[in-house]
């Protein structure tokens, strides 16, 4: 018997989660609920995180949560539960299959079997931005070995444990060549320790179009979180709908499971909703609490149900379908087909899940870290980077000079081009003049007559090599 946290969320909510319930443990779950209250009464009541503290403990305590869509008020203040619950417990791994069910479900894309395994916890959703300038705002990328090579190693173990034969990893790094190369450089590294799956690096752009309109090309796909983000619903709409796709939110120590659909506020209370999200959901999570049995059973229930043409309303095609069925209805039809096999879907076999078992990360040596140089971003109203160039070499030091002035990346001075537009945001480059090291009382020295002659330093970057490698970009034009 495992206790698991449930929460029956909003709207829909409620509905597909007992519709849910009712089927597995109608299969036989060996499971015991803690219910708890999240979402739209919580935050309403004043809770702007949209979940009381005692909640967090149950979740904590029984570390497998199953949790229904939730509503977040419109307006400020309110944080979405769903980020703040995969950060506070670490669930680095976020996973999508996205599966056609051809002929039975309407779709351009009758082979596809995809899963998305999109790393949920940094990248542009570390959430750091600043305001800086009157004109320019900034929002922090962050990718860090230790968060990619976590699920970079999730992808390709999942791989291997469900037969799959590619791991494709999809990263922008002809452009970001220091975040997503990171992200590029460890997949090629972890790809090296799994030899009998094949591996493939896409630019996302084009790797996208391709996963749209060939996706039956793809198999594991492993992306940093933004992609992730976008590409796990493009994939789940192309496969049929976004109604019929769960997701597993998976951590070192707790597990959340969930439809990827929201609470259809408009759809709720009248027995409409399709519970297939939540209980695929589910599914993920009876194989990660080891009732692989249990999961196999429904799932292939549920495959049949599909395949009767038993469909509520958001699939329900004259021609293909054959009853029109709302939420209990159909979690009736599957409860009924539990020990039946689908005919003409593929029938699963989960023998082999179970929750992925991960070595912990191993810290490597530190590199040898030199500091070549600084970045000071200066808030300058002028126009004519050749002015701001004169303003600032009234700071330098006698080592330590001006090298070069970007605005938005690209290269205004020396030798920029009158046509390139510029805002108030100026990076300025300082470096030694001979390419050797600086030091950090440059910085300041460099900051200290920066404010002396009026000049509105808004930030540092540090310029450092590692290993002998320079690890900042240059100019664009440079
Ligand atoms: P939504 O997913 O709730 O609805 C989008 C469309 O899909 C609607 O037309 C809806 O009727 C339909 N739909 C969704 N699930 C369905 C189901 N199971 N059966 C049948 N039809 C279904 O997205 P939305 O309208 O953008 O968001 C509504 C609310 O849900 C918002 O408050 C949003 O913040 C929240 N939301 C929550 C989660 C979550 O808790 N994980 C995820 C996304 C959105």
């Amino acid at each position: 018997m495992k206790r698991i946290t449930v929460a029956k969320g909003d709207g829909i909510g409620p509905e597909i989660m007992d519709a849910t319930l009712k089927i597995i443990l109608a299969a036989g779950a060996q499971i015991e609920i803690d219910e708890i209250e999240v979402g739209e009464k919580v935050y309403l009541a004043g809770n702007t995180s949209g979940i009381a503290k005692e909640s967090w403990d149950i979740i904590r305590r029984n570390k497998v949560f199953l949790k229904a869509p939730i509503t977040t008020p419109q307006g400020g203040g309110y944080k979405s539960l769903n980020v703040t619950t995969r950060k506070f417990l670490g669930l680095y791994a976020n996973v999508r299959p996205c599966m056609s069910l051809h002929p039975f479900v309407k779709t351009k894309h009758p082979n596809m079997d995809v899963v998305i395994i999109r790393e949920n916890e940094e990248d542009l959703y570390a959430g750091i931005e600043h305001q800086q300038t009157d004109e320019v705002v900034q929002c922090l990328k962050l990718i860090s070995r230790p968060g990619s090579e976590k699920i970079i190693r999730y992808a390709f173990e999942y791989a291997k444990q469900y037969g799959r034969k590619k791991v494709t990893c999809f990263t922008k790094d002809n452009i970001m060549k220091q975040t997503d190369g990171l992200f590029h450089k460890v997949f090629d590294e972890i790809a090296k320790e799994y030899p009998e799956i094949e591996n493939e690096h896409w630019i996302v752009d084009i790797g996208s179009a391709k996963l749209a309109d060939t996706p039956e090309a793809f198999d594991v796909v492993v992306l940093p979180n933004l992609y992730g983000d976008v590409l796990s619903d493009v994939a789940a709409q192309i496969a049929g709908s976004v109604g019929l796709a769960g997701s597993a939110n998976i951590g070192e120590e707790c597990a959340m499971f969930e439809a990827i659909h929201g609470s259809a506020p408009r759809r709720a209370g009248q027995n409409l909703a399709n519970p297939s999200g939540l209980l695929q959901g589910a599914i993920m999570m009876l194989v990660h609490i080891g009732q692989n049995d249990i999961a196999e059973k429904v799932q292939n229930a549920w495959l049949k149900t599909i395949e009767d043409g038993i469909h509520t309303y958001d699939i329900f095609k004259e021609g293909i379908s054959k009853q029109k069925v709302g939420t209990k209805e159909f979690a009736d039809a599957v409860i009924e087909r539990l020990g039946q096999k689908p005919s003409q879907l593929k029938a699963v076999n989960y023998e082999k899940g179970s929750a992925l078992k991960l070595p912990k990360y191993v810290r490597k040596a530190p590199a040898k870290k030199e500091l070549l140089g600084v970045d000071i971003f200066v808030h300058w109203s002028g126009t004519d980077p050749n002015e701001l160039a004169e303003i600032l070499k009234k700071i330098e030091l006698e080592n330590v000079k001006l090298s070069m002035i970007t605005n938005r990346g690209i290269k205004v001075w020396p030798e920029g081009f009158e046509e390139t537009f510029c805002t108030d945001h100026w990076r300025c480059r300082f470096k030694d003049k001979d390419g050797k090291t600086i030091t950090k009382q440059d910085i300041i020295e460099l900051l200290s007559r920066a404010e002396k002659n009026n000049i509105d330093t808004i930030k540092t970057e540090n310029l450092y090599a590692f290993d002998g490698v320079q690890a900042f970009s240059l100019g664009q034009g440079q």
